[in-house]
C-alpha cells in the first residue's frame, strides 16, 4: 500500500434502494450517506420536483443525551444563521414522532473527498479556487460570530457545478469573545493549540489550521501529519500533536513556491502566529481570487 493516501477514517456513505416513503411534502430516495444520528436521503419535493438532501435523526438515537440533543441544536441554530453561497442552505425542519428532518440543500457533486482521490491531488488552479470559496465562507461564518471546528474533507462537499458547500456543523459555536474550552473535531484537522494547551483557545484560529489541512491534502493528496511511520493512522493522539510540534510540512516537488509559503504560515503551531483570514486573503497565491 502507498504511504501517502487519502484515506476514510469513517465509514463510506452507502447508496441503496429503499421503498419510498414520504416526509412532509418531500418524497424520500435513495440514502446519500449516513452521519452519527441517522441517514441522509435524497428527497423530492412531490409538488416542486425539486431536490433536497434529508437529514433524518431518530430521536431515539439522540435519547436523552443532552450533548447529542445540543448537537443538533446547534447545527440548526448555526445553519439558521449563515446564509452563504458555499455554505449547505437550511431549508425546512420537520418533526415527527420518530424523527427530526432536517432539509437541506442537495449537494449533488458529492465529496471533495471523493473528488481528490478520483484525481490522486488536484492541480493549483482548481485547489485555489476551492480554497477561495472555503475561506470566503469562513470568513463569513466568523463574521456571524459561528465557528465550524470540525472543518474536514469529510465535511465539504460539491454541488453540480463544483463549488463548495461547507456542511456539518454539529460541532459549531457562537463565540462571544472568540475563547473557547471544549476540544472538539477530527485530530488530524485538529489545531495543536485544541489538545496541548488544556484551557482555552481562539476559536477563529482553530478553523484556519483545518482550512490549511484541506489545502495541504487538495494539493498533495495526502494529509500533512499523518505519515509518522511510528505512529501511521494518527490514532495516538498525544503521539501525533507532539509529531505535529516537532515536524515542519514538507512537500512534494510539484506544489509551487507560492502555495508552500502560504501553507507554511498557516500551519503555524502558535495561534498568536498563525495566518489570519485576512492574511490568507492576501496572500500572492490567492491572488487570482482576491
Ligand atoms: P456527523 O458528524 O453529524 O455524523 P457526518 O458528516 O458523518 O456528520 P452527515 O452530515 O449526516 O454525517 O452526512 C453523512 C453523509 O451524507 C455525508 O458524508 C454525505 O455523503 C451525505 N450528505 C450529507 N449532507 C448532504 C447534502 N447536503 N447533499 C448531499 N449529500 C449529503
Amino acid at each position: 500500500m502507498e504511504p501517502f493516501t487519502l484515506y476514510r477514517r469513517q465509514p463510506q456513505g452507502r447508496r441503496s434502494n429503499t421503498r419510498h416513503i414520504k416526509m412532509g411534502p418531500y418524497l424520500l430516495l435513495q440514502t446519500l450517506g449516513e452521519g452519527e444520528f441517522g441517514k441522509v436521503k435524497l428527497g423530492i419535493h412531490t409538488e416542486t420536483g425539486q431536490e433536497f438532501a434529508i437529514k433524518l435523526i431518530r430521536k431515539e438515537t439522540v435519547g436523552y443525551s443532552a450533548s447529542r440533543l445540543n448537537k443538533v441544536e446547534r447545527e440548526i441554530h448555526a445553519l439558521r444563521t449563515l446564509k452563504h453561497p458555499y455554505i449547505v442552505k437550511l431549508f425546512n425542519v420537520i418533526e415527527t414522532e420518530k424523527y427530526i428532518a432536517i432539509i437541506l440543500e442537495y449537494a449533488s457533486g458529492g465529496e471533495l473527498f471523493e473528488y481528490i482521490l478520483a484525481h490522486r491531488c488536484l492541480k493549483e488552479k482548481d485547489a485555489r479556487r476551492l480554497f477561495a470559496q472555503l475561506i470566503s465562507s469562513v470568513q463569513y461564518m466568523h463574521r456571524r460570530k459561528i465557528v465550524h471546528r470540525d472543518l474536514k474533507l469529510e465535511n465539504l462537499l460539491l454541488d453540480r457545478n463544483r463549488n463548495i458547500v461547507v456542511t456539518d456543523f454539529g460541532f459549531a459555536n457562537n463565540k462571544q469573545d472568540d475563547l473557547m474550552a471544549t476540544s472538539c473535531g477530527s485530530p488530524c484537522y485538529a489545531a495543536p493549540e485544541l489538545v496541548v494547551n488544556e484551557g482555552q483557545y481562539a476559536g477563529s484560529a482553530v478553523d484556519i489550521w483545518s482550512c490549511g489541512v484541506i489545502l495541504y491534502a487538495m494539493l498533495c493528496g495526502y494529509l500533512p501529519f499523518d505519515d509518522d511511520p511510528c505512529n501511521p493512522d494518527g490514532n495516538n493522539i498525544n503521539q501525533l500533536y507532539r509529531y505535529i510540534l516537532s515536524t515542519p510540512p514538507s512537500f512534494p516537488k510539484h506544489v509551487s513556491k507560492d502555495a508552500q509559503d502560504l501553507l507554511r504560515q498557516i500551519l503555524v503551531a502558535d495561534p498568536q502566529k498563525r495566518y489570519t483570514l485576512d492574511d490568507i486573503q492576501h496572500h500572492p497565491w490567492l491572488k487570482p481570487h482576491s
